[in-house]
Formats: structure tokens, sequence, C-alpha cells
């Protein structure tokens, strides 16, 4: 390679959560190539398919390279064309918009949508620019479609985030549980990695429960198929059988445990008047209250075998086999999730009840007994978890409505007291909602496609972003679906053209450098940000009494209080090279002049460390293959909350679930309950969306590479053969795919990857040509606020 003059640098792959390392290959200005790095200890040298052809994501001929915005006779107007404008009459028209939200609306009249893909940096400036400048929590990451139940789960049963295991548990587990999450297509490389496993340690299972045949079938030695939302009822299932057979870990469960309860009666978070919401019409706190270890095993008393055999359709014997895994004392177990719990409108439940299990029989904190929950997005964890990019957050789990935690972060970032609002924000969903009700008038989306990915999008999200009352900002590296729906676009620089941070979900922290330049006026979503708060003076956006407080500020930019006091610009101008001495550019450091990136990654630290979110000093995150927080004294912490691996459990603690007061985590009983929406006579059959493996999430950039795009042109709808025969349709058939909410047009497809039962149709939701979102219900899970993508109710026609 050498010798062919290319220049090759590690570069975390930017799909999905695994956090695969590449090696980026560069010549004369452009990535030419992508490998696999062989000492990344996540990917050990491999790729799956869309790590192959990295390089070719940003060079997709409809690359913008110009800020637009749709004018008419030279003036912005809504209805008009998109033009050709310059950054500063971009941001000039932006920002005008902005404040005139604000003067009327107050903080909820704008609002930002972010993302995993944003770098920790970025998504950290965001924050402090949205809830320390502006003053309002509309900030909210696509991690709410994605992660934000994942979020509760952990919150509620530990009292801090992410998870305790790691991917070293791939290794050492005997026994692989994966509920409702196709890991063959969506986290590939971990997939191997586990079936290496399973193919080379004698007696290893592999369980696979879903709601239609994945490819992950083909390697299980349990698959199981079950009716929607019946998850609920097979995990009280398995805490039933672990404590009728006295598997339970007594020691563990009287030391380490709490037996706790959740309220039922609270509601999905649908419009109030929605027929859906009267049967869950008293919102509730889902507050917790103590119960004791009998009154819990009363509770899952009734979820014997023959019940939730029935009510799930999984033949018995499977379910007890599953059972028994659990709760066999000589097995490791772990147990893998991802949007199957998470986008359901009971999520943060079934979070809670596979913690239960593993909990009851104390399989949780080592090597290999691990509940783990897979993330979608490269920094779901690392930005828009950890930064503080939800509604309802700050950074390192601190939150908006605690005085204590504001009072923190106010410090950290030189702020007067009472800068940040104690309201939480809107979160991703009701976002849409206020921009429909003309309530909120201004949004910017990054790193996103949402008007392709939220749900039920014709009812609220398109007609939100066209109110004529609104104004929407999407930056983007391509005209998606959403960018296209919007009044003003800005280009933006893709990952390998910026310095960059992401965590993956084994809470590793990863760095690259900028590899190469982004074409034309695309600029990064940092520059971007900071550049915004520019325009924006505290005079104009804080009340006098705040200003009283530290009248030093007074007459400066949100972008001076911001990032040019403090720590942010701590750094001064310095080149980046790499160990072999190369050097690189980076186009934000010259432009703002000080290292910024170092800046904001190391004021962002002071949140955690010493907090058990310690992280590591920038430097050394440019040498290593990525680093696991807790990281103390430059080592990292594989299993959290067990002495000897955690730093923050001491000598003769044992485990110890440092989140909660008392160093004991919650068991908590959910019952199961209905979904909001099933199959009936009008809507007969089940609706779950999802994903392929050869493209990420909305298709905007793999379907952008040739070779993915040939590999999967279009969507289609998957179904069972005899559902097909019943409808006189056969594979390839044109039809329509009809909700309550909505129709599009696809075609059949009875064969290939996916298999569904009789009964449920599955649909990818990656091409922008079939918009499979105008069906879905945005129903939520009332705790975490995320949207169930996997259920809601269709009927299919001849086209
Ligand atoms: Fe790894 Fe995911 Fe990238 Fe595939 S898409 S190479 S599994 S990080």
């Amino acid at each position: 390679a050498a010798d062919e003059g290319i220049r090759w640098d590690k570069i975390p792959c930017r799909f999905c959560g695994t956090g695969c390392s590449v090696l980026a290959g560069v010549k004369d200005g452009r990535m030419v190539a992508s490998q696999g790095d062989p000492d990344a200890p996540v990917n050990r040298g491999l790729n799956c398919i869309k790590g192959y052809f990295l390089s070719k994501i940003m060079y997709g001929k409809d690359r913008l390279t110009q800020p637009l915005l749709r004018k008419k006779n030279g003036q912005f107007d809504k209805n008009g064309d998109f033009e050709p404008v310059s950054w500063d009459e971009a941001f000039d028209v932006m920002a005008q918009k902005w404040k005139a939200a604000l003067k009327d609306k107050g903080d909820s009249g704008v609002g930002m949508f972010g993302s995993g893909q944003w770098t920790v940096w970025e998504g950290y400036a965001a924050s402090k620019f949205i809830k320390g400048g502006l003053r309002s929590n509309n900030l909210d990451p696509n991690a709410r479609h994605c992660m934000a139940s994942a979020v509760v789960g952990f919150i509620r049963a530990f009292g801090i985030d992410e998870p305790m295991g790691c991917y070293d548990d791939l290794e050492h587990a005997d026994a692989f549980v994966l509920w409702g999450a196709n890991m063959a297509e969506m986290h590939p490389i971990l997939w191997s990695r586990l079936t290496d496993t399973r193919l080379t340690k004698p007696g290893c299972e592999v369980h696979v429960l879903s709601t239609y045949e994945n490819r992950c079938f083909e390697l299980a030695d349990n698959g199981m198929v079950f009716v929607p939302q019946t998850d609920l009822a097979i995990l009280n299932y398995i805490a039933n059988y672990i404590i009728q057979n006295k598997a339970y870990n007594k020691d563990f469960v009287e030391q380490k445990v709490n037996f706790t309860r959740t309220a039922t009666d609270i509601g999905y978070g649908l419009r109030p008047d929605h027929p859906l919401e009267q049967k869950a019409a008293n919102a509730g706190s889902g507050k917790l209250e103590k119960i004791s270890f009998e009154e819990y095993a009363k509770a899952v008393e009734p979820y014997t075998l023959e019940y939730v055999a029935e009510l799930s359709g999984v033949p018995a014997k499977q379910l007890e086999q599953l059972a028994k895994v659990y709760a066999d004392p000589n097995k490791k177990v772990s147990s893998y999730w991802t949007m199957g719990f998470n986008q359901h409108t009971r999520g943060s439940w079934v979070n809670g009840l596979l913690y239960n299990v593993h909990l009851l029989v104390g399989k949780i904190s080592e090597p290999g007994n691990s509940p783990f929950s897979l993330t979608g997005q490269p920094s779901a964890c690392g930005t828009a978890r950890e930064v503080g990019t939800f509604a309802h957050r700050l950074p390192a789990d601190l939150l908006v409505a605690k005085d204590e935690h504001r009072a923190i972060a106010e410090k950290i970032w030189k702020l007067p007291e009472g800068t940040i609002n104690p309201k939480v924000g809107f979160h991703a969903v009701l976002m849409h909602r206020m921009l429909k009700d003309g309530k909120m008038n201004c949004y910017w989306q990054m790193c996103n496609n949402n008007m392709q990915a939220a749900a039920n999008m014709n009812g609220e999200s398109y007609p939100g972003w066209r109110n004529p009352e609104n104004f929407i900002t999407v930056s983007d590296p391509y005209p998606t679906v959403s960018a296209m729906a919007a009044d003003l676009i800005l280009p933006t620089a893709m990952w390998a053209e910026k310095e960059g941070a992401y965590g993956n979900a084994e809470r590793r922290t990863q760095f690259w450098r900028q590899q190469v330049r982004a074409p034309g006026e695309s600029r990064s979503d940092l520059w971007q940000i900071m550049e915004f708060a520019k325009r924006f003076t505290v005079d104009e956006v804080w009340p006098e009494e705040l200003i009283a407080k530290m009248p030093e500020y007074r007459g400066k930019t949100l972008y001076e209080v911001l990032y040019e006091n403090g720590q942010v610009n701590a750094f001064p101008r310095q080149q980046v090279t790499d160990e072999a001495g190369n050097a690189y550019d980076n186009d934000e450091m010259e432009h703002f002049g000080y290292y910024v990136q170092k800046g904001l990654f190391e004021e962002y630290a002071s949140f955690g460390r010493g907090h058990a979110h310690d992280l590591a000093p920038f430097d050394a995150y440019h040498t290593a293959r990525g680093l696991r927080w807790p990281v103390v004294d430059g080592k990292e912490t594989l299993w959290r909350f067990r002495e000897g691996y955690d730093p923050y459990v001491k000598a003769g603690e044992g485990v110890k679930f440092y989140g909660k007061p008392d160093g004991r985590a919650n068991i908590i009983f959910a019952p199961y309950e209905p979904p909001a929406e099933s199959p009936d006579a009008d809507f007969d059959l089940w609706l779950c969306t999802g994903r392929v493996l050869e493209h990420w999430h909305s298709g905007s950039m793999t379907r952008r590479v040739p070779e993915l795009y040939r590999a999967v042109p279009d969507a289609v709808v998957f179904m069972h053969p005899n559902d097909a025969k019943k409808r006189r349709l056969r594979n390839g058939s044109k039809v329509k795919v009809v909700s309550r909410r909505g129709e599009v047009l696809t075609r059949v497809e009875t064969r290939g990857r996916n298999l569904p039962p009789e009964g449920l149709v599955f649909m990818p939701w990656f091409d922008a040509g079939q918009l499979v979102n105008k069906l879905t219900l945005d129903a939520t899970c009332p705790l975490s606020k995320e949207t169930d993508y996997k259920k809601c109710a269709v009927k299919v026609e001849r086209a």
C-alpha cells in the first residue's frame, strides 16, 4: 500500500454501535479505500460489508456543497425553490427566525434534533448552546427512537446508565440469548464473534427470540417466534420458573437487590383524544414502590408455562428450555437486545424484566454473565447519552430537573446561577407535534433524517415541517427526504472530513484524525453550531436579572460566553500527527484558532471524572484503539460494579451497584400488557419495521454506494407464503401496504432472509421511495418516550 502512495490511518466505522475500527486509505486528498483494522480489539481485522465500502459514502454525485435556502424574488419564501446562498445569508435568515421565535414563544419556540452520529464534542457543543446559551431544553437525539428505553431501564434498575459488561463476554459466555436483536444483520461483527464461540466451545447454546425468523435463526439451538408484545410475559415466566424451582441466588438476592413494583396505569404518549389513549388515560409517573420477595414471587406466579406458551405462541418445551439456561448455576449467560426491546410501548419495562432475570440468579457484572443492550448508532452511548443531548439530561447522567445537577453544570460552564431551565424539553415525537400545532417555530436537524425516520410521518411530521409559521433547517451531506422538506439546507462535512470521537456500546471511546477535507463549502456540525452561536448576544436571549449576576457577559455573544471561555479555548493550536509523524489537517482548529475539540472534550470530561464516568486525557485516545470508561490511572474497566474489575468497588464489597444510594439494584415487577394497536378485521396483519445488513438507517449514505445499492436496491414487504396465497399474491407481486395512517406501494417477498410467521409482515425503512413510516403508529413508551416501530396493524392489497 505504501508503494501506491496511500496513507493508512485508524478511524472508527461511522455505521452501527459495534464500533469497529477501520483503516482509512487516503491518496491525493481523497479517501480511496477502507479495510479492517488488524489491531482493533472489537473487530480484529474484519469489517462487515458497510465497513468495506466506507470510503464511497462521501462521494455520491449529489453531495451538497453550498447552503440552499428556499427563495422567491430574492427573498426567503417558504414556498420558494432552493437557491444557493452564502453561509452569512443562511445564518442571518436563520438567526432572525430563531430570535423571533424565542421572543414570541420563549424557550419552547425553538428546538434541535441531534444524533448519536454526532461526534462527542459536537453533541456537547450543541447541548451547551441550546441549554446553556438559549436556555431551552428542546434538544433531543435520534437515540430517542433507538435507545431511550434502554436508558430508562438502566437508570431504574441501577441508577446509572450503560452496560456493566463488554464485548469480551462474547468469548466467556456458555449461552447466548437474543431478545429482539437481529445481530446477524445489525451487528455482524459481534455476530461473527458469537458464532465463533458457539462453534468452538463444547456445550455452548444460542437461543433466539423474535417476532419473525431472521438470519440469527440459522445458528439458533432454540429459535422462538413469539406473538408481538408477549416478551413481557415470557420474561415473567422465566422469573417465575426460577423462583418455583428455587434456582435463585439467595445470598445475592438478599444482599444486592431490592424488590419493587411499577405503576401500570400510564398512557402511550399519543394525543389525549386518540382512541388508543382512552384505555390508559391516567397518566402516571412510573414511580416504584418497594415490595417483599414474597410479594414479587406472588406477582409473577400467574405467568405459568401453560399460560405463557398459549399467549406467546412459543411451544412450552422451548420456553422451558430457555428458562433452564438462566436457572442453571453452571452456565454463564449473556443476553443481547436492541430495537425489539427498546422500540416497544413498554420498552422501559421489558428492559427491566430482563434485568430481573439476571439479578435473580446473580448472573451479572462478571465475565460471561451479562445483560447487554446493543446500540444502533456509532456514538449512541458516547454522544447521545453521555454528553446530555436528551431533553431531560445534562452531561454524565445529570438531569435538568434537579437543582443540584443544574448547579454543577452552571459552575463548569461558568454561567450565572439559574441559567439552565429546570423544565424538561420536548422529546423527539413531541417536537413534531409542537411544530404541527405552531407551539414551536424553529427546528434544526443535524446528523439525521427524521422526516423519513419519524413514525406517522404524514400525520405529525410533515404537517409540522411545512406549517407556514415554521422555519426548518436541515444540516446534511445529501439532499435527503428531510432536506427536501426543509426551508434551509446546510451542507455538512462527513465523519472523515473532521477530527472526531465516538463512544460505542461497550463504553469504548475512540478518536480519529481528520483524513480529508470536506468538499466545497461543507462545514462540520461543530463549526455550524459554534458559528451560529456568534449570531446571538446574551442581551438578546437572557433576562436582565441573569446578566446582572455576571455583568462581564453583557454585550458578549453566546459564542464568546460558551466557547471562548474557560476550558474550551485553553489549548493552543498545534499540528496533529500520528505515531509515524504524518501531519493531519484540523479545519475547526484552524478556523477557531485553538484546539477546540480538545478544549470541549476536557471540559466535558470534567463532569464525569471522580464520578464513575472517568474518561482518559484527550491525547491518550489518539494513540489507543479506544478505552472503556471508567478509565482510572490509565486502566480501562471491563466489568462494572464488581470488585477486581471496577475501580469504584472497594476490596471486600464484591458486587456493588453504586448508582443506587444503598448499593442495591432494583428488581422491578411489571405485568404483561397488550400493545397499543393490534390487528383486527379491517387491518389484519402485524407490521414490524427494521433494517437490512447492507443499508444504514434511512439509506441516505449507503444507497449512494453502487455496490450496496445493487445488493439491495429497494425495500420489499416480507410475507409468509400462506398469507400471500390467501391474498392471491406471489413473490414479486406489486402491493399496497395500508394502515389507518397511510399507505405505501411495494413488492411482496416470500423468500429470502426474513420469514415472518403467518399474520405478520416485515418491511425495512431504508428506502426513500417507500416511506414505511407513513404507516407506523407514534405511540411511545410512557417512561422513555420511545416510539414502537415494531408493531402496528396493516392490511396488504394488490396494487
Ligand atoms: Fe462494524 Fe457496524 Fe461498521 Fe459493520 S457497520 S463494520 S459491524 S461498525
